[in-house]
C-alpha cells in the first residue's frame, strides 16, 4: 500500500488541473481500442470489439508533479463507415495516427488521416505516428525505417508499439501528453 506520509507532499503540489482532448485515428482493425484498452485498464482484447467500444476514457497522469488528465477519444469503429465526425476532433490538443505494422494499406492511409485531422482541427496538434502490433514479427510488411522516415517528413514523433505485449504503449500516450504540457507552459511563462 502507498504511504500516505509520502503521497502527500505531491498531492498538495497539484494546485492545476489540465485535461487534454486526445484522438486516436487511423484505419479499422489497426488496434486503437485496444492501445486505449492496455494503457488505461491493461486490458487486450483478442477479437470482440462490441465488448470495448467506449467513447472516450479519461486517465490520470503526473507531469512534473502536476496531474494531468488526458481525455482519450475513440473512433469505436465509427471510420469503418468512413463517418469520424468533425465533432470528434473538436477541440483535441493531441493524437495517436495508428497503422499496423502488418499491413501496408494501412501505412497508405496515413497522409488521408493527416489530411482528415488538419481539416477538422488545429494545425497545431500534436501527433505521434504509431506503428501498432511491433509483435507480429514475421508478419511486418512496414519497416521502421519507413515509419520514421514519413514521421519526420511530417513533423510528427513516431513510436512502434504493441497493444498485445505492452511494448511502449504507455510511452506512446505519455510523448504526446508531455509535448502538449510543455507547450502550454512555455505558452503560460
Ligand atoms: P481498431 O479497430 O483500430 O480499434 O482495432 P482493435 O483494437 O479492435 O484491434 C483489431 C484487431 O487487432 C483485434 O483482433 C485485436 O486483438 C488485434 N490487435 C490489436 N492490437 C494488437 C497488437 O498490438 N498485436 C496483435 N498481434 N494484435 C493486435
Amino acid at each position: 500500500m502507498a504511504n500516505p506520509d509520502e503521497e502527500q507532499p505531491q498531492t498538495q503540489q497539484h494546485t492545476e488541473d489540465y485535461l487534454f482532448k486526445i484522438v486516436l485515428i487511423g484505419d479499422s482493425a489497426v488496434g486503437k481500442s485496444n492501445l486505449l484498452a492496455r494503457f488505461a485498464r491493461d486490458e487486450f482484447h483478442a477479437n470482440s470489439k462490441s465488448t470495448i467500444g467506449v467513447e472516450f476514457q479519461t486517465q490520470k497522469m503526473e507531469i512534473n508533479r502536476k496531474e494531468v488528465k488526458a481525455q482519450i477519444w475513440d473512433t469505436a469503429g465509427q471510420e469503418r463507415f468512413r463517418a469520424v465526425t468533425s465533432a470528434y476532433y473538436r477541440g483535441a490538443v493531441g493524437a495517436l495516427l495508428v497503422y499496423d505494422i502488418s499491413r501496408r494499406l494501412t501505412f497508405d492511409s496515413v497522409g488521408r488521416w493527416l489530411n482528415e485531422l488538419h481539416t477538422h482541427s488545429d494545425m497545431n496538434v500534436v501527433t505521434i505516428l504509431v506503428g501498432n502490433k511491433s509483435d507480429l514479427k514475421e508478419d511486418r510488411e512496414v519497416t521502421t525505417a519507413e515509419g520514421k522516415a514519413l514521421a519526420e517528413a511530417q513533423g510528427l514523433f513516431f513510436i512502434e508499439t504493441s497493444a498485445l505485449d505492452s511494448s511502449n504503449v504507455n510511452a506512446a500516450f505519455q510523448t504526446v501528453v508531455k509535448e502538449i504540457y510543455h507547450i502550454l507552459s512555455r505558452k503560460v511563462m
